[in-house]
């Protein structure tokens, strides 16, 4: 059994909040009965209308995608730049990224349908790990990458607690792959991270998300997440 305004939210019909102001509007039926109560719980068969027209429950889909560069994460994009759902021209469900990612950012993105699902992975509450390879001009010391884990003072707040593993560093072009593991997910923070530190990322790739990774993927390419993954990652 679920709530009424999950379950128009989730079939697509408004947000949870607009679902509430469409029962408390009385334009919801269930099996024929106006509806106007908001802890109303319904099952799946249960028939339920909206303005005279019933729901079709939407199957979920969860899909990897190799994001790559120069490509932006939503669903459409007022200047007309390809975006993350040009990867996908056969979709009948209507999938949206969770999460984002930036333009110049490559690596795992996660598509879906599921409003909640969504929701659990983007909330810092839940913690979920994302790890990053970032190349960056300079060689970072000692000090400056313990501050990266340690927590960075940015202008929205200081950082948590991040895994930082130096990779390789290149002397000949003063430049250094970190791989960098945080579970937060603010605006631009891997590069606001290093940029506090002097070493601005040059490329930035997002190589696992959760369980999830790109292992064996090339950029573009998009696949199913198995059950299990979905499973582990909920
Ligand atoms: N941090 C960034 O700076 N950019 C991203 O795309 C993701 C995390």
């Amino acid at each position: 059994m679920e709530r009424l305004q999950k379950v128009l939210a989730q079939a697509g019909v408004a947000s949870r909040r607009k679902s509430e102001t469409l029962i408390v509007a009385g334009k919801v039926k269930v099996n024929g009965v106006v509806v106007t109560e908001l802890g109303t719980k319904v099952s799946s068969s249960d028939r339920v209308e909206v303005e005279g027209v019933q729901l079709v429950k939407e199957t979920y889909v969860y899909f990897l995608l190799y994001k790559p560069r120069g490509i932006i994460s939503t669903v459409d994009d007022e200047k007309g730049r390809k975006t993350v759902l040009d990867l996908f021209p056969q979709i009948e469900q209507r999938i949206f990224p969770v999460g984002r990612l930036d333009y110049d950012t490559s690596g795992v993105i996660i598509m879906t349908n599921d409003g909640d699902f969504s929701y659990l992975m983007t909330h810092p509450k839940f913690g979920i790990k994302k790890k990053y390879i970032a190349k960056v001009k300079g060689i970072p010391s000692r000090e400056a990458l313990r501050k990266l884990e340690t927590g960075i003072d940015l202008e929205d707040g200081k950082t948590a607690p991040a895994h930082i593993k130096m990779q390789s560093v290149d002397k000949k072009t003063e430049t250094a792959l970190i791989e960098i593991t945080i579970h937060e997910g603010r605006n631009r923070q891997v590069r606001r991270m290093f940029d506090a530190i002097g070493c601005p990322v040059q490329k930035l790739r997002r190589e696992s998300f959760g369980n999830v990774t790109t292992h064996g993927m090339n950029a573009g390419e998009a696949r199913e997440l198995t059950k299990h993954e979905v499973k582990q990652l909920r």
